[in-house]
């Protein structure tokens, strides 16, 4: 709660309507906050316009962040973890992190090593993060392929080891490993506001978006559709198409026209494939996933965009999810059943 109203509210509404009949609507209230590094922003619907209901979700996503997630915060799992690599000493982890971990694997196997959770070597290397958010300053710069090869050696999730005792999960990694869940963490994110949004009896729709992965939950009093856009990557103010939906959905999109630094005419994006160490060259310039779940949503855009449109097809139905790529040239193609909820814009 402090820490959304005192440094990161941008938006804060609360509307009631009536329904014909005269009995109370479920009231409308929004409200939006930054955390990882982008934009949270949140649609709830609940019977007594509790505004306290937005700033606990909010809390509930940084607190991920700060306690978990962030490579940055000297608080986090992910920090401590990163620093003791190579010690030789296990570093305890919650159950929360330690299944993220496992399933982080399995999807790295699953993809044939497009995703990896160890690419944080790499991705420090490249910092496209920090120059495309201004952190960085000066000219941006390609790093040399020695570099690149030596960042790449120290990824590869073969170099973390989980040890399950009773008494709780130790996670060993191996010297120079960098853990980074940027791929995932916002799917995470996801996951935990739904088990939130489940013992909060008063709402009865929601949607959240953290970045570009989006849950809907429940359902809008007027009965519609929740309606989710997705940009056009050759710009992003406008959207190509929109997906359709009732109900419980995680949906995401991992593009290369929100973080990137262009150089020579050249575009350097955010997402990197461990085959090369260099931007991923797919053919595809956005990925969105539908699934029921955040962590698979968030992870499968990442690595069916490595992976590129056939491949990233097998893979997405493999786990049961739905999908669409926008091409280079701007084709769109689509999974069969995402067909059943896209509509493209007039
Ligand atoms: P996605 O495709 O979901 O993920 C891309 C990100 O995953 C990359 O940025 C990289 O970190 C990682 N990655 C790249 N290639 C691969 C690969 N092949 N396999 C696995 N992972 C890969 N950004 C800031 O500028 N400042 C911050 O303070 C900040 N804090 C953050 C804290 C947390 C907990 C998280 C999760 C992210 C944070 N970010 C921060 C990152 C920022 O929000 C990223 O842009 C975001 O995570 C990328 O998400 P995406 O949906 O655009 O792309
Ligand atoms: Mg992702």
């Amino acid at each position: 709660m402090k820490r959304f109203f005192g440094t990161a509210a941008l938006l804060f509404a609360a509307a009631a309507t009536l329904c014909g009949c005269g009995m109370k609507q479920p009231l409308r209230t929004q409200g939006a906050a930054t955390a990882m590094g982008t934009v949270v922003r949140l649609t709830l619907y609940t019977s007594d316009g509790d505004e306290d209901d937005i700033g606990e979700i909010v809390d509930l996503i940084q607190e991920m962040e700060e306690d978990t997630l962030s490579r940055r915060l000297e608080s986090s799992e992910i920090y401590r973890i990163n620093q003791a690599a190579g010690s030789g000493e296990g570093t305890l982890i919650s159950d929360e992190l330690a299944d993220a971990l496992e399933r982080c694997m399995e999807l790295k196997e699953r993809c044939g090593g497009a995703f990896d959770p160890a690419i944080g070597a790499l991705v420090k290397l490249w910092d496209i993060d920090g120059w495309a958010s201004g952190l960085r300053e000066g000219d941006f710069f390609v790093p040399d392929s020695e570099k690149i090869s030596e960042a790449l050696a120290q990824g590869g999730s073969e170099k973390i080891r989980l040890e399950r005792k009773e008494d709780g999960t130790a996670l060993f990694t191996a010297d120079g490993v960098i853990l980074d869940l940027g791929a995932v963490g916002k799917g995470m994110a996801l996951d935990r506001v739904l088990d939130s949004l489940k013992d909060m009896p008063d709402i009865s729709g929601a949607c959240v978006s953290v970045g570009g992965s989006v849950l809907t939950y429940g359902e809008k009093p007027d009965g519609t559709k929740w309606k989710i856009g997705i940009a056009d990557p050759d710009d992003p103010s406008v959207n190509i198409g929109f997906l359709s939906v009732h109900g419980q959905w995680c949906i995401s999109t991992s593009g290369d026209y929100e973080r990137y630094v262009m150089l020579d005419g050249r575009r350097y994006h955010h997402i990197l494939d461990p085959a090369t160490g260099y931007p991923a060259d797919s053919g595809v310039r956005s990925v969105t996933v539908l699934t029921k779940d955040g962590f698979l949503s968030d992870g499968l855009s990442t690595a069916c965009f490595v992976l590129g449109r056939q491949k990233g097809m097998e893979l997405a139905q493999s786990y049961g999810a739905e999908v669409l790529f926008v091409d280079s040239d701007g084709k769109i193609t689509m999974s069969q059943g995402m067909k059943e909820y896209f509509q493209e814009a007039d």
